[in-house]
Parts: structure tokens; C-alpha cells; sequence
């Protein structure tokens, strides 16, 4: 027995950058293909052409695989089913549009706007819920046939049954039941012949062979509509799963005021992509143990649809700090480094060209900077020490330095004994010489020497610091900033 393989799909609308919901979703579906070997793909749905642009659409794709969220099938990539973008499908719409006006299951309507407003006051003054009177659906074709002719705008409507119920078995929400009564007949392709977004969506799902329908629980409300259509269509409709919304750590729905909310703000700020999808993956699903730290490939063998929350996800930024942190510190220096570049260069660091001396020592310093740093803006503040070769005292750790005398004193030793390439261990060691040779204490040792080398009472411990400056840098650093003193 053959089953039919899973295909899901991700359609953003180019109108803005990816949001975090919008990834949400496209990950749900991935990881779904990924673990079921069935297809992902991606479809632009651009038939607000006022609000659609080009430039949203590449900004969406490059954020997608960004994430690594790679799709089989879809936009750019092609497929048996396209085209992928909803403005060059317009003939696929006007033959169903066709097929439906044959078959009486659609009309073309005349209402003008006026007589539509002047409707639904009635409606609403009677305590009813508005919807279309259904005045053109029953208007003979001869008539219909006339006004076309004509040349007399009109919109096409489905005609929705009445009395009837819409049960949907969704993944997540279990059955929901719609009453069809509160649809009325509604528009599919307005008066400039554009398809609506629920006509679309399902011509669309339907020829791209889409069983399955993985997308934010904003869409519920659509889902009735859509239902209506598929049975219009004598098709069975795909299966559905609709994920919560996002709210803010203070509960209201997730937006701009609780944080970054466009993916490309993340790459920005230097977080990693794949610490950033395990973030999303537990935005509304956890694995059964309850881990936290999820590689990619522990994602796609444990997602799973029934174990997504009914109840809104909360986007807690300090977690997504926290795993990155994690990430941050099982990565690979180099693809530290990388993830920060664009941080780093906002804050006016560019980084050596690799394979160079001066890029190699920044990978060190990205391996000391790291333990403490959330995501690349921390890491470009903790790589300061490591750029500033200036010789400037912040203001508070000027006084550190105040004992002339104590701190060439200790320097002189520091730099007597330093060998050429220090590791932590010989820094160790020659700072317990020092501590001996002169008779101070650890502090007074240790801080001027900090200052001396960075300029600032915070830091890096000394033999985290000193091994990646090594013996030369240490020593100019030092003596530049002796040789200020007065
Ligand atoms: N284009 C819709 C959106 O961006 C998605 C539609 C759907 O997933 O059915 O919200």
C-alpha cells in the first residue's frame, strides 16, 4: 500500500520582512518534511499587488535560508506545480473561476459599494449578523450576459450553502465546527479580476497537491471560507493545523514594542540561525524529556504536531539570550565570528581577512569573549579589550594606576618574566611570581596589570587575556600606557 508523501508549504505575503511568526510557521513545516521525507515548498502569495513588492519577496527567501530552512519545491527553485508566485497564476484562476460560473456554484455580482453599505446598516440595525443578501445570486444569465456586455463592474461570489456545518479536524485545535449560515455568499475575484486571498490560497493548495496546511491560528477565522470553496470544487480539503499566536512576555500579542520581531534583526544583532530555529521550534512545541538545547537533526526526529500547545506561546527574549549563550559556546569560534560579523561592523569593526595572523588572533579572543556574551553585540562589546590598542584610561581606572612607583614595579617583574608565546598556565604561574617577588597582595598585582593592558577594571582574567595578546602586544600595551604616566 502506498501512502501519499506529505507536502506542506510555507506562502508568506511579500509585504515586509520575515516575522518570528511567519518563521514559526515555516519551520513547523519543514521540520515535518524533513522528518517525513515528504516536500516543502514555497509559495509567494502576492496578489495584494499594492502591498506586495518584490524587494519584501527577497528579504523573506534570504531570511528562510538563513534559518536553513531550505524548500524543495516553490519559488525560484520551480517545481511540477508552479508557477510559485500567485500574480503569474492568474490563468490557473481564471479557469476554476471559469469552471465554477459553469457549474452555478459562483455569480457574478453588480452590487455597487453604496447599495452593500446601505445592506449591511440594515442588517446591523436589525441586530443581524451582515452578510450578502444574495440580490444578484439568482439574476438571469441573459441579464448577467447584458450587464457584462455592458461593460458594468461586478465582483464573483460563491454561493455558500445554508444550514450547513464545517467541521474541521485540526491538528492542534482538534475539531473546530463552523456555521455556514454566518458566511453568506461571498466575493472570490474582485472587480479587477484579482483573486481574493481565500480563493487563491485553496486553487492554489489544491493544484500544488497540499495535504496538509501548517500556518498561524490568525487564519482560523479564514479556514470556513475556504472550506466552502474546496466543496464548491467537489475537492477534498487538505488537513489543518493552526498554531497559536505569539504573545510578549507581558502577554499581548508579540510586536515591535516587546522587541526585535523581523528574523533579519536577529542576523543583525549576531545570533546564530541554528540557536534561533531551537528557539522557535519551543515557541508552542517541547520535546516529551523537556530538553531545551535542540540540534537541528534532534528537531526533525522530534517534532511533532501533537505535541503543540493549544495555548499561546510566550516569546521570552532571555531565554533566546540564554541559548544562544549556549550555542555561542559549543560553536566553532570561526562560525562565532561569522554570525557577529554584521554586529561587529555596527559597531565600526571590520574583521582581518581570514587566513591572516591578525584574523587568527581574533578567533582567539572570540573564544575568551564568548563566555559571557548573549549574542554578537555582546560579543563586539567583550572583543573591545582585545581591538583598542589605544592607550586611554577609562575614567574609573585611572586611580588604579595612581601608585606610580607600585605599578612600574609590578610591571617590570610582569614583563621580566613573561616568556614569548604565554599559555594560561605560564601566565598563571609568572602573576604567582610576581605576587611573591614583590611582597603585594593578588589585587594590587592583578589590577594595575588589567588596567595596564586594557584600560578598564573589567575583563577578561589575565591568563585568558595575556595568551591571546601574547608576549609582544602585551608588552607595548604596557609600556604605552607606562609611559603616560606622570
Ligand atoms: N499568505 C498568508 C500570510 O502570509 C498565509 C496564508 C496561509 O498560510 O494560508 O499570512
Amino acid at each position: 500500500m502506498t501512502t501519499d508523501k506529505l507536502r506542506v508549504r510555507f506562502a508568506p505575503s511579500p509585504t515586509g520582512p520575515l516575522h518570528i511568526g511567519g518563521a514559526r510557521s515555516a519551520l513547523f513545516n519543514w521540520l515535518l518534511a524533513r522528518q517525513s521525507g515528504g516536500q516543502f515548498v514555497v509559495r509567494i502569495e502576492d496578489t495584494d499587488t499594492g502591498r506586495s513588492s518584490r524587494s519584501s519577496e527577497e528579504d523573506i527567501k534570504k531570511a528562510l535560508l538563513w534559518l536553513g530552512l531550505d524548500w524543495d519545491e516553490g519559488v525560484d527553485k520551480g517545481g511540477e506545480y508552479g508557477p510559485y508566485r500567485q500574480s503569474e497564476r492568474q490563468d490557473i484562476y481564471r479557469r476554476f473561476t471559469g469552471q465554477l460560473l459553469a457549474a452555478g456554484q459562483a455569480y457574478h455580482c453588480f452590487c455597487s459599494e453604496q447599495e452593500l453599505a446601505g445592506e449591511r446598516e440594515r442588517q446591523l440595525a436589525a441586530g443581524q449578523t451582515p452578510r450578502y443578501s444574495g440580490h444578484c445570486r439568482d439574476l438571469p444569465s441573459d441579464e448577467t450576459g447584458r450587464r457584462l456586455a455592458a461593460g458594468q463592474p461586478s465582483v464573483i461570489r460563491i454561493k455558500t450553502p445554508s444550514g450547513q456545518q464545517y467541521r474541521v479536524n485540526d491538528a492542534v485545535r482538534g475539531e473546530v465546527v463552523f456555521d455556514s449560515d454566518g458566511i453568506g455568499d461571498f466575493v472570490i475575484v474582485r472587480s479587477d479580476g484579482m483573486p481574493v486571498y481565500n480563493y487563491a490560497v485553496v486553487i492554489d493548495d489544491l493544484t500544488m497537491r497540499i495535504n496538509l496546511v501548517v500556518r498561524g491560528e490568525e487564519h482560523l477565522p479564514n479556514t470556513p471560507r475556504q472550506l466552502v470553496i474546496y466543496q464548491a470544487l467537489g475537492a477534498p480539503p487538505p488537513g489543518f493545523a493552526h498554531v497559536s499566536l505569539i504573545l510578549g512576555r507581558d502577554r499581548s500579542k508579540m510586536s515591535k514594542r516587546h522587541g526585535a520581531t523581523a528574523v533579519e534583526q536577529y542576523r543583525q544583532r549576531g545570533y546564530l540561525p541554528e540557536a534561533l530555529v531551537n528557539f522557535l521550534a519551543l515557541l508552542g512545541w517541547s520535546p516529551e524529556d523537556g530538553g531545551e538545547v535542540l540540534s537541528r537533526q534532534q528537531l526533525i526526529e522530534q517534532f511533532s504536531l501533537a505535541r503543540v500547545a493549544k495555548n499561546p506561546a510566550v516569546f521570552d527574549q532571555e531565554k533566546l539570550n540564554w541559548l544562544n549563550g549556549q550555542y555561542f559556546r559549543q560553536t566553532e569560534p570561526v562560525r562565532v565570528l561569522e554570525a557577529s560579523a554584521p554586529a561587529l561592523a555596527a559597531a565600526g569593526r571590520q574583521l582581518p581577512p581570514a587566513g591572516t595572523a591578525e584574523y587568527e588572533k581574533l578567533l582567539a579572543a572570540v573564544a575568551v569573549a564568548r563566555e559571557g556574551a548573549c549574542c554578537g553585540e555582546e560579543l563586539a562589546a567583550g572583543l573591545e579589550v582585545f581591538y583598542d590598542r589605544g592607550t586611554a584610561v577609562a575614567g574609573d581606572a585611572g586611580e588604579v594606576l595612581a601608585d606610580r612607583d607600585r605599578v612600574v614595579r609590578v610591571a617590570e617583574l610582569f614583563l621580566n618574566l613573561l616568556p614569548d608565546r604565554p599559555d594560561g598556565e605560564a601566565v598563571r604561574q609568572v602573576l604567582k611570581e610576581v605576587v611573591r617577588q614583590s611582597g603585594l597582595g593578588n589585587r594590587q598585582v592583578f589590577m594595575p596589570l588589567r588596567v595596564l593592558l586594557t584600560g578598564r577594571r573589567q575583563g577578561p582574567d589575565l591568563d585568558r587575556l595575556v595568551p591571546v595578546l601574547g608576549r609582544q602586544e602585551a608588552e607595548q600595551r604596557i609600556r604605552g600606557r607606562l609611559d603616560k604616566l606622570c
